[in-house]
């Protein structure tokens, strides 16, 4: 009977345990160890606490290292990813835009399936369990946790996430885990995160919600390295929402291969109006209304305190009147609109970040099996491997597919190693 031991109960170290029990049944005990009170508490906030577990349109390209994750993928892809789940009861429910939900729209829908069928396979949980070292002593690995309780190991799976969000467990512990075995870690940034301005830069803003083009430029050189569209909500010293977290990514992928180091992005409030288009609507406004003060100048058209923030950057006289709005006033709202430039301090921390950006070292990895190349048995998957994606249910996608290859080539061992 061989002993496998899963550090991490997350998405991918409930779904690793599930399978190499599945697969080996009764020639092995397969436990979970876990630092926190409860597995899966992660799994339970994501999707807005519905679970967008994997992408209809999953495209390789929306990852850091594409061809690591295709020869993942190769092995469990979003087909087996949705014949798996509909085998754990999960029926998918799958939106506009491609993101896959549990069709009751409940994260701990997913939640409890997995441990649901853990729990019929045999598969051990053990909580409150933080493990603080793993050693090997000829055959075996010792895994011992922050009171001294020890366990043997013929198998180890690291799964013990990244840093993002650590309240919901994952506090990088899982990285010094790996130091002992010489296991290359690359930097760690956050990811899918908000972006961080002067609060000078955003004042009177915070709380208002505009659908924007953003564009995301290299400060050095002045390219634009990015673009796309989607809601900004205007923070108290920054910028958020789905789009500003996929540029966040960026910057941290940038920063992360040396590429660039400072950047600033650039708001477009009317994308689907060119600037002349713009131009002709101010003067059609100023016409109507001249006789009504500067702030009645974008009724209708901004939030009230975008179209003040908007006079104010243009250095209009907020007391000023419509009327008395100069040509060279107007290309200044003009190019406001269709630019408004921000310069990125930094990133918010890891305590607000959704994935994070970098871990251990791809090429530290045998790419079928997910095995450390330092030291045979023993495997990384999920966060805690230098793999991100974007927003979606590119993440947790890379959770399951990279828990399936471990598991099955553990089972393979296991199998090999009976006969
Ligand atoms: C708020 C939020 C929303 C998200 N929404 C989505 C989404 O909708 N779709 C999507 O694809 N991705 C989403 N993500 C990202 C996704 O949840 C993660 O990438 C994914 O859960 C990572 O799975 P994991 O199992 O590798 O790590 P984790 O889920 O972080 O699990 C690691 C586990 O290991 C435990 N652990 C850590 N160290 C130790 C130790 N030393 N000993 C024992 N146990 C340890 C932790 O407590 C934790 O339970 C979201 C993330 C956040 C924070």
């Amino acid at each position: 009977m061989k002993e496998v031991v899963v550090i991490g109960g997350g998405a991918a170290g409930l779904f690793c345990a599930l399978n190499i029990k599945r697969l080996v049944e009764d020639s092995a005990n397969v436990v979970i160890l876990e630092r926190l009170e409860k597995v899966g508490k992660k799994i339970l906030a994501t999707g807005n606490g519905r679970c967008n577990y994997t992408n209809k349109n999953l495209q390789i390209k929306k990852y850091n290292n594409p061809s690591f994750v295709k020869s993942i993928f190769e092995q469990f892809d979003y087909n087996k990813t949705i014949s798996e789940f509909n085998r754990l009861g999960i029926i998918e429910r799958i939106d506009s835009e491609g993101r896959v939900y549990p069709s009751c729209e409940m994260a701990s829908a997913v939640l409890d399936a997995l441990r649901l069928e853990c729990k019929r396979l045999g598969v051990v949980e053990r909580c409150n369990f933080e493990v603080k070292k793993i050693t090997k002593h000829g055959e075996e690995f010792i895994v011992e946790n922050t009171r001294g309780v020890k366990m043997n190991a013929d198998f180890v799976v690291v799964a013990a996430g990244g840093k993002a969000d650590p309240v919901l467990g994952s506090n990088g512990s899982g990285y010094a885990l790996l130091k002992p075995f010489k296991v290359h870690i690359t930097d760690l940034y956050p990811g899918l995160v908000g972006a961080k301005f002067d609060p000078a830069q955003v004042k009177g803003l915070e709380g208002i919600r505009n659908k924007c083009e953003v564009k995301l430029y290299n400060k050095r050189n002045k390219m634009m390295i990015w673009k796309e569209s989607g809601e900004v909500l205007f923070k108290k010293d920054g910028i958020s929402g789905i789009v500003v977290m996929q540029m966040m990514t960026q910057v941290a992928r940038y920063t992360a291969c040396k590429k660039a180091n400072h950047f600033y992005c650039a708001l477009d409030l009317m994308p689907n109006k060119k600037d002349n288009e713009v131009l002709e609507l101010l003067k059609e406004r100023i016409k109507r209304l001249g006789e009504f003060p500067n702030e009645s100048l974008f009724i209708g058209l901004f939030h009230r305190m975008v179209g003040m923030h908007l006079l104010k950057r243009s250095k209009i006289d907020l007391n000023g009147y419509i009327k008395d709005i100069t040509t060279r006033d107007l290309q200044k709202l003009v190019s406001e609109i269709k630019n408004m430039v921000f310069e990125i301090k930094d990133s918010y921390p890891f305590e607000k970040a959704q994935v994070t950006i970098g871990g251990v070292d791809t090429s530290e990895l045998v790419v079928e099996t997910l095995e450390l190349h330092a030291q045979p048995q023993m495997y990384a998957i999920g966060e805690i491997v230098d793999i991100d994606g974007e927003c979606g249910g590119y993440n947790l996608q890379w959770a399951w597919s990279s828990a399936y290859v471990a598991a099955n080539a553990i089972a393979h061992r296991i199998k090999v190693l009976e006969i």
